[in-house]
């Protein structure tokens, strides 16, 4: 039987459910209840270095190749319970997240459309398949392959944007990615299909984003509006656990209501806050 949804929280997203690799359910505010969490990242690797992450990378952890047929198996097996549970909870959707960027992993294409075919067979056919992404593979074959075969499969991609310019990216998101190469990815992971802009907003050392933070970034979003970009919609959110960095704290409501105003004024973008 599936674990009942009042032992899962906003607050835990463990990567632990049984004996599982690769799947774990979390209940997620931006899916807005059950998420079926996959992490592709075994080796707890990124190329991005987020202040606000929540990933322990002191532990270390043996490199490991994905194997996309026990991914399905793992997939099949949770879904198979929550389906022959009479009160298992509504699966909101089954999302590429996890320890590390999905969009590394160069099998990521196979594991989508297995997850669409495994949705498919059991009847969860309205469930969407989301990868959540830092844009950085959009430019690699295999992300494009990822990306085209998301598409086919009626999924969503939710991208990072956290700032609009190259200072503030990099003490955000511990990267020198350029972030001219992260709007054209994300220009041309719009011409494959919709995406969602993912922003963080959060105090650091008790400090909101300045305006000036917040013009860049703004701007950046009408740079992307203005080139033809097709953005669903903005998600605006906060810390919800408390990242590595204690010094990285929640922006309180009031002043992410403020950001997303703007950005739905001046931008010309539906938001989504989650304080
Ligand atoms: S992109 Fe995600 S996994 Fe990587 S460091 Fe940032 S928050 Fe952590």
């Amino acid at each position: 039987m599936f674990m009942q949804s009042s032992q899962l929280s906003t607050v835990d997203h463990s990567r632990a459910y049984g004996r599982f690799t690769y799947i774990y359910p979390v209940i997620s505010r931006r899916s807005h209840g059950l998420s079926i969490g996959v992490n592709l990242s075994l080796d707890n690797r990124c190329n991005y270095n987020c202040v606000y992450c929540e990933v322990d990378r002191n532990t270390s952890v043996q490199r490991a190749e994905v194997d996309p047929d026990a991914f399905g198996r793992e997939l099949f097996q949770i879904l198979s319970d929550i389906k022959s549970d009479p009160h298992g909870p509504e699966v909101k959707d089954v999302t590429f997240a996890g320890n590390g960027e999905p969009m590394a992993v160069r099998c990521l294409d196979r594991c989508i459309e297995l997850a669409a075919r495994i949705l498919s067979a059991l009847g969860f056919a309205d469930t969407p398949v989301v990868v959540i992404t830092n844009g950085t593979y959009v430019h690699r074959s295999w992300g494009r392959r990822a990306l085209t075969r998301l598409a086919a499969a009626g999924g969503q991609a939710w991208v990072k944007l956290d700032a609009g310019d190259q200072h503030r990216m990099t003490r955000t998101n511990g990267t020198e990615f350029p972030i001219e190469r992260l709007e054209e990815n994300i220009l041309d992971a719009s011409r494959i299909l919709p995406v969602t802009i993912q922003s963080m907003f959060m105090k650091c050392w008790g400090k909101p984003p300045s305006p000036k933070d917040v013009d860049q970034y703004i701007c950046c979003l009408k740079r992307l509006a203005a080139s033809g970009a097709v953005i669903r919609n903005v998600q605006a959110y906060t810390v919800a656990r408390q990242p590595r960095s204690s010094h990285i704290t929640p922006l309180d409501g009031t002043a992410l209501e403020l950001i997303a105003s703007r950005i739905q004024g001046e931008a010309g973008l539906p938001v989504e806050t989650f304080a």
